[in-house]
């Protein structure tokens, strides 16, 4: 059966890195199954690791980790009063939060996606206070982090000015001071993090960072591989063609084996190259062909080089990866 391996040693290098760059003061992102990884599997050995923080996109996902962190922040959400922290993506959320809800004000100072505009800063310390909510956090998102440019410098710049009032109301409402949280994983090694500040690391977690060439990136290694096990061989004559459509037409004589993975785990139907090698003619829904006779063969290695292969980002192969494939460690590096 295909199988997703987990590299531990390559988890654990990716975090020594964040951990060193970050001086320990981030939370691990593990929305989407953690990039398609696995929840479980990563949660608890980052739990291992010393992680005490992790985010998630919703309850669901945060009740499958909820004894392995102390804190944990779901990004979109019902607010409940259930030990959670949750983003407040916009003003009106505040007015339906139960008491004693832990909430995170998410601050739109740019991307113009989720959060509250900074004039209504204000408007949200109030209904914060008259509600009886528990203000944990305080936070944005830059949308430019990976791209050249001096876009992540003006958006930290407004962000520090809209920490300036965060301070001042804070002070002026007699409230415990909140965690600040800014960077992502490109923000953080391209820029670091402000001092007091946790960083949000996903992507750097599992091993890639999506930086042009052009832009010094430090040297993560991928945390995930997809394997796929031969279903049958055959020898194809010269001229015989390979699946639906038969768009490949063998050259030669040939052996060529069908494996057990398809555009149904998770996989584009596109992709005409895996790791190990050429995709003989179209990917079906759980298979696909490959030259030779090979009894297990890597179909993914490198995310980043078959995301580049099919014009988008290494964030988006990993995700897709399906949840039934089995998931493992593997002690030793599977490549
Ligand atoms: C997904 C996400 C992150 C993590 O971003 P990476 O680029 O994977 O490090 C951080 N913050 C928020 C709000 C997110 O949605």
């Amino acid at each position: 059966m295909a199988q997703i391996r987990l590299d531990r040693s390559a988890l654990h290098h990716n975090f020594r890195l964040i951990h060193q760059r970050s001086q320990g003061r981030f939370a691990a992102v593990l929305k989407d199954n953690a990039y398609g990884h696995g929840l479980t599997l990563i949660a608890q050995e980052l739990a291992r690791l010393g992680v005490e923080r992790a985010v998630v996109r919703n309850r669901h996902e945060a009740l499958q980790i909820a004894s392995l962190f102390p804190w944990i922040l779901v990004l979109a959400d019902h607010p409940r009063a259930d030990g959670f922290h949750y983003a407040i993506n916009e003003l009106a959320t505040l007015r339906h939060a139960p008491r004693r809800s832990r909430v995170q004000l998410k601050i739109d100072t740019g991307m113009h996606r989720n959060g509250l505009i900074p004039e209504e800063l204000e408007q949200a310390f109030k209904l914060v206070k008259e509600r009886g909510l528990l203000l944990t956090g305080v936070f944005t998102h830059f949308r430019s982090a990976d791209e050249l440019g001096s876009d992540l410098f003006w958006q930290r710049e407004r962000w520090r000015q809209v920490k300036e009032r965060l301070f001042k109301l804070i002070a002026r409402y007699h409230l415990p001071p909140p965690t600040f949280h800014s960077a992502n994983s490109a923000a953080l090694f391209r820029a670091g993090i402000d001092p007091g500040e946790l960083a949000r690391v996903g992507i750097a977690l599992y091993g890639y960072i999506e930086y042009p060439p052009s832009l010094p990136a430090p040297a993560l290694k991928p945390v995930l591989s997809l394997w796929a096990r031969r279903i049958a061989t055959r020898h194809l004559d010269p001229g015989s063609r390979i699946g639906y459509g038969g768009v490949f037409e063998a050259q030669e004589a040939m052996v060529v084996s069908t494996y057990d993975v398809g555009y149904a785990d998770g996989l584009f139907r596109s992709m005409r190259q895996c790791a190990a090698g050429a995709i003989l003619g179209r990917m079906s829904m759980d298979s696909l062909v490959l030259a030779g006779r090979a009894l297990e063969v890597p179909i993914i290695t490198d995310a980043k080089r078959i995301a580049h292969d099919l014009g988008t980002i290494s964030y988006e192969v990993l995700v897709k990866l399906a949840p039934t494939l089995p998931r493992s460690f593997s002690q030793t590096p599977s490549i």
